[in-house]
Order: structure tokens, then C-alpha cells, then sequence
């Protein structure tokens, strides 16, 4: 009887532990992007195939700190976003695109699955952390999304690290973006014969904007993205992925998802959103509702492109349209951890 009452009592401590410390057996999902485009095997340097799936695998480590700890989905999809923005493999934060003009302009979203707040910024010149400024909008502002010298002044008052726009220059990117430059001015030539349109929005050309979605300890979902949009723009062109609803979206009920690619298509479409309501008001499987978005609407329009997502049950998804997605994911709950970083089609 004494030693009945003695394993009741060990295993009831060891779940008040596990409760109270998010250990050991609670279900924690994190799914992180590097990008969507024109990544086909044997055709990246591998030099910088390398680098960029170390810095994936740094960002999964982070992440997984934050939520093995019993942090929230929302701290870990920021940090996340924060190491891949710093990380100069991808076009976001350090490695942005360049605009026509030769700067860089940045875009960023992040949005809580539990209250369904959210918070962007768009347009920001000289904030290091773009997520960081979008998690304080949410948090620290009535508003959800600041854009441009506002959103920079705000950031500024908040006490978030500024950086001369020099400081996101690397010399990749630039040596990418001339060449797009010389493309298009060909393509302007011939355009005037009317032979050929401009190559700016050349499908699967754009690739490296970052995002992270993630299941915690208590259940809650998150999702974050930021980007330097898309190369060469002009004109304080936006794409989706500082809009909540299209390039990121968390709801408690259904999913969280960050998305990649050709950003007026993922506007069009509405896609992190929409998948989320297939899934609720259609019933659909997140597996599903994701393929017929990145599968069939996303082409149909004549986009590209791909998402990264987390459900409430802890099912994953990662479709995509163009040849290659820097993409990883970890999953550890009670059977164990199941963890992978790739980048193109199995
Ligand atoms: N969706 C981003 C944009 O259109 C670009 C990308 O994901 O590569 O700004």
C-alpha cells in the first residue's frame, strides 16, 4: 500500500515538473524558410549551399532552446527570424535585395495564434531586426502595421538597434542585382521593338525572404517572416510578407504559416489566410488546404512560390512551386525528436 502511495506521488511530482517545466514528453513544433526560387541541385555554389544550411540549423537550435525551455511559439519564431535576418545566406535583414536605387528597403510580420494579434512594418531602411520592430508594433503600439521613417522613428523610441542602410550591402546580392540591372536594360531594348517584356518579375527569380512558424509547450501557434523583397524594385513596392493574411498568418484554431515567393500572387490570393479557412469553415487537412493553394491556385494565376506550416495538432507542411525551398523543420514530443534541414525536391 506504502509503496503504491510512494510511485502515485513520484509520478505525480514528475508531472507538476513536466508541467511546470515543459518537460519531458510535451509536443514542440518548429518549421523555419530560407526562401523559395530557382535552386536546383547540382547549380548553387556549394560553398553557399553549405552556409546556408548551417545558418538553418543554427536558426532550428535557437528556436528549439527557446521552446524545449518552455518558451512561447512567439519569442521563438522571432529569435529564429532574428538569426536567419543577421545570417547574410538570405534576402533578409544582413543580405537583402537591392532596390533600383541600390539601397534596401525591408519588410516584416509577426503574429500571435492566442490572441491573434499581430504586427508589421514595411519599408524600413535602417532597423537591424525588422521582426523585432513588427513584434513591438503589436505589442507597444495600438497599431498593426508602421511603415517607412514612422516606423523607423517608432523603432527608434522603442530602443531597437538602428544600422546605416550600408550595413545590410553584401556583395553577392549586389553582384546579382547588376546583373539583373543589365538584363532588364536589354529587355527595355527589345521591349521597344516589341519583341520582350521587362525580366523584373521573371518567375522563381526571387528567393531568400525568411520565415518561422512554431507549436510551444502550451499549444499555442506563431508565425513570423521578414524580407528584403523583391530585387531591383522601385517605387516602395510592398509584397505579401509584411501583410498579415497574405504572407503571415496564426490562429490557435486552425494553423500558422509564413509564406514565400512572388509576393503580388500571394497578396492576390490572400494565402496564409486562406489556408486557414479551407482548413476551418472547408474542413480541409492542413496538408491539403496548403497543396491546393502553393499547387494549384499559386500556378493558375501565374505565380510561384511556397509556405512553410505548423497546425494545432502538430501536423507540418512545406509545399512549393519552384525548384527549391530552403526549408527545416524539428518536431519532439513523446515518441521522440524528429529534425531535417533541405533544399530542394526529395
Ligand atoms: N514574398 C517576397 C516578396 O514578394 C519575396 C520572397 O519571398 O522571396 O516581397
Amino acid at each position: 500500500m506504502k509503496f503504491t502511495w510512494i510511485v502515485f506521488l513520484c509520478f505525480l511530482s514528475v508531472n507538476v515538473l513536466a508541467q511546470k517545466t515543459g518537460r519531458p514528453v510535451s509536443r514542440v513544433v518548429l518549421v523555419i524558410h530560407g526562401g523559395a526560387g530557382v535552386l536546383e541541385r547540382g547549380k548553387l555554389d556549394p560553398l553557399r549551399e553549405r552556409e546556408a544550411l548551417d545558418a538553418l540549423n543554427r536558426a532550428l537550435d535557437k528556436g528549439y532552446s527557446i521552446l524545449d525551455s518552455g518558451g512561447s511559439a512567439l519569442d521563438a519564431v522571432e529569435q529564429v527570424v532574428r538569426v536567419l535576418e543577421d545570417d547574410p545566406s538570405f534576402n533578409a535583414g544582413r543580405g537583402a535585395v537591392f532596390t533600383a536605387e541600390g539601397r534596401h528597403e525591408l519588410d516584416a510580420s509577426i503574429m500571435n495564434g492566442k490572441t491573434l494579434a499581430a504586427g508589421a512594418v514595411a519599408g524600413v531602411t535602417t532597423i537591424r531586426n525588422p521582426i523585432s520592430a513588427a513584434r513591438a508594433v503589436m505589442e507597444k503600439s495600438p497599431h498593426v502595421m508602421l511603415a517607412g521613417r514612422g516606423a523607423e522613428e517608432f523603432a527608434r523610441l522603442q530602443g531597437l538597434q538602428q544600422v546605416d542602410n550600408a550595413y545590410f550591402s553584401v556583395e553577392d546580392r549586389r553582384k546579382s542585382w547588376q546583373q539583373q540591372r543589365r538584363r532588364d536594360s536589354l529587355a527595355t531594348l527589345k521591349d521597344s521593338s516589341g519583341k520582350k517584356t521587362s525580366s523584373i518579375l521573371a518567375p522563381g527569380e526571387k528567393f531568400g525572404t525568411v520565415g518561422a512558424v512554431a507549436l510551444d509547450a502550451n499549444g499555442n501557434l506563431a508565425a513570423a517572416t521578414s524580407t528584403g523583397g523583391m530585387s531591383n524594385k522601385k517605387f516602395g513596392r510592398i509584397g505579401d510578407s509584411p501583410l498579415i493574411g497574405a504572407g503571415t498568418y496564426a490562429d490557435n484554431k486552425t494553423a500558422a504559416i509564413s509564406c514565400t515567393g512572388w509576393g503580388e500572387y500571394f497578396i492576390r490570393l490572400v494565402i496564409a489566410k486562406s489556408v486557414c479557412d479551407r482548413m476551418e469553415l472547408g474542413h480541409e487537412s492542413l496538408e491539403k488546404a496548403a497543396d491546393i493553394l502553393i499547387n494549384e491556385k499559386l500556378p493558375a494565376l501565374g505565380g510561384d512560390g511556397g509556405l512553410i506550416a505548423v497546425d494545432k495538432d502538430g501536423n507540418i507542411a512545406m509545399p512549393f512551386s519552384t525548384p527549391g525551398m530552403f526549408r527545416g523543420y524539428l518536431r519532439r514530443d513523446a515518441t521522440g525528436m524528429q529534425r531535417q534541414v533541405a533544399i530542394y525536391k526529395e
